[in-house]
Order: C-alpha cells, then structure tokens, then sequence
C-alpha cells in the first residue's frame, strides 16, 4: 500500500545478497526534478531535452536551455543529472517543421538531425557545458549506430567548448559522454563504442522497435511489441556484460526500467542502474529489496542460452 512505499522512499535499494543497486528518474521538464527528489531518486537518469523544443515556434536560444539545464542540476544538489541531446524527429517533432521523412523513424532524427543542424547542435553543447559547473552534468547522446557519430559528438563537444573559452566562461573539461544503446547495431558490435563512451544508457523503447520491426506508435501490431522477446534481452544482455567488462556504466531509461514486474529479470541480467518515471521509483525499490542477484543470474542466464521466452513466474519469490 502507499503508506509502506512511503516508508521505502529512506530505505535503500540493495538486494537481498546486498547488492547496491542505482534508481534514477526520468525528467521532461526542469520542474520535475523536484519531484524525482521527492521520490528519493539517486539522481537523473534521462533528462529528455527536446521537450523545452516542442510546441512552440522558435528555438531556445543559449541562455534559456542554460538556465533550465542548470536548475535541474542544481535541485539534485551533486547527484549526477544526464541530460539528453536534442532527440527529434519521428514521434518527437518540432512545431513548423514541414519536412515529411518517408519512414521517420528510420530518418533524419535524433543526433543525426543534430549534426546535420550544427548551429542548434553547438547552441545546446554551449549551454550544456556552462550547466556543468553547477553539479555532476553528464552528456547523453541519443540514435548512435556509428563510431563516426561517436568523433563528430567529441569534435563538436570541443568546438563548443573553445567557444566558452574566448569568452572566459568556466565549464567542467571532463564532463563525461554517453550513447543511448536504441539501435541494434551498437548493441551488437557495442565494443568500441563502450571504449570511446563514457557510459552507455539503454533505450528499450526503441530498441525493441527496431529488433522487432514493430512502430512502438501504432496499436495496429502492439500485442507483437515484446519486451521478452529473447532477442531482445541478449541484446541488452550483451550491453551490459561489456560495460561491465569496461568498467563503464551502463542503466536502462526505456519503459522496462520502471515496470516494476521486469526488475527481476533486469537484475538477473547483472542491472545495476535504473531510470524511471519518478511515480515508479518506489514499486522498483520494493521489488529490487526483495531480490537475490545470484539466484536471478542463473536462472536468467540459462534461459538466455536456450533462447527461450522467459516465464516471469519463475523470477518470483
Ligand atoms: C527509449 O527509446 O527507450 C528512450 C528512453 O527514449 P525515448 O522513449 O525518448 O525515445
Ligand atoms: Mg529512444
């Protein structure tokens, strides 16, 4: 009941064989990292940026997108806040834009948009760096399926930041970059993209739709968008794994991170970092409380080898 999840919100989110585990929130708006505090999130996980984009007829210019990355770094007093390049395109549009892509999810969307509109790219990397000297900032960099993309995302990070040295503002120089795994691609050859990554973020929303070939949009095929598809879990499960192998850190901010019915199956995957809508944090907690990592790790993983759908039942208890 609500009352006991109240009391969860001081309690620590460790297993049951002491495991420490990270809940982190996902925001849309710089509002909401109030209310990912409220909830006793370890921090933001996804900050969506395009929303302070969406639904109107201009551009946030340097200045606005500085104060609201800014203030969302600062109500969550030092706990890291990864805030995401501007992910348009597809199911996110900007208003006026009239260019009608024949498969937009497939299109100019996302980081590809961002480097093929460097002016609005370098204006968001501005303010994203000046954000950083207020807190633990870290750079999310959505669609990535090509190291080049990886270069151009480091090059364009250090243009805009030569352009804050000519004008003496202060930045953190190591403000750590990450992918959103979304795109089976990386996930598969994930290697050198951890290597070159600071951290990586799991995107499930997507990557399901793209290994499954199913518009997360379009009720017409939603019964055939299968977060269990086996396939789909060797792909996360092979993300992970390779973070761990790389000491980098790696969480998942798509929708299974806050269903509070997969934790078991994530943790039995090795995951360690989730970010959810703020509302789910607490079910989470209780679930991950609750949990044996070494009891789910065997029996997920042998699952996973078998390539067979995975009876959640038999994560429970
Ligand atoms: C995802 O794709 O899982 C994700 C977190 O990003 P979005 O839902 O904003 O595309
Ligand atoms: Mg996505």
């Amino acid at each position: 009941d609500r009352a006991e999840l109240g009391r969860l919100k001081y309690a620590e989110a460790v297993t049951l064989d002491g495991v420490q585990v990270k809940l982190e929130a996902n925001i849309e708006l710089p509002e909401e990292a109030e209310q990912a505090l409220a909830a006793g999130a370890d921090g933001i996980g996804l900050f969506r940026s395009e929303f302070l984009f969406m639904g109107r007829r201009d551009l946030p210019g340097e200045e606005e997108q500085y104060e609201a990355y800014a203030t969302v770094v600062k109500a969550m007093q030092g706990r890291p806040v990864t805030i995401r390049t501007l992910d348009i395109g597809a199911d996110k549009t900007l208003d006026g834009d009239a260019t009608v892509a024949t498969n937009p999810a497939l299109g100019l969307r996302a980081i590809r948009y961002c480097l093929a509109h460097p002016e609005i790219f370098q204006t968001q990397l501005r303010a994203l760096l000046r954000a950083s000297v207020h807190g633990k900032l870290r750079i999310l960099v959505p669609m990535i399926a090509h190291l080049h993309e990886v270069r151009a995302v480091r090059q364009a990070i250090a243009e805009a930041g030569q352009n804050l040295e000519s004008r003496d503002i202060s930045f953190d120089r190591n403000v750590e970059v990450g992918a959103m795994v979304e795109i089976p691609a990386i996930a598969i050859a994930i290697e050198p993209f951890v290597e070159q990554l600071d951290f990586l973020s799991i995107g499930t929303n997507d990557l399901i739709q793209y290994t499954l070939a199913i518009d997360r949009g379009d009720n017409d095929v939603a019964d055939l968008y299968d977060p269990m598809h086996p396939a789909v879990l060797r792909l996360i499960s092979h993300t992970i794994n390779a973070a761990q192998r790389y000491g980098k850190s790696v969480a998942v901010c798509g929708e299974m991170a806050g269903d509070a019915q997969v934790t078991r199956m994530l943790l039995g995957l090795g995951l360690r970092e989730f970010s959810m809508h703020p509302q789910q944090l607490l079910d989470v907690k209780k679930e991950v409380r609750q949990s044996h990592t070494n009891a789910l790790r065997v029996k997920v993983a042998s699952a996973l080898n078998r390539a067979e759908r995975i009876n959640l039942d038999e994560l429970a208890g």
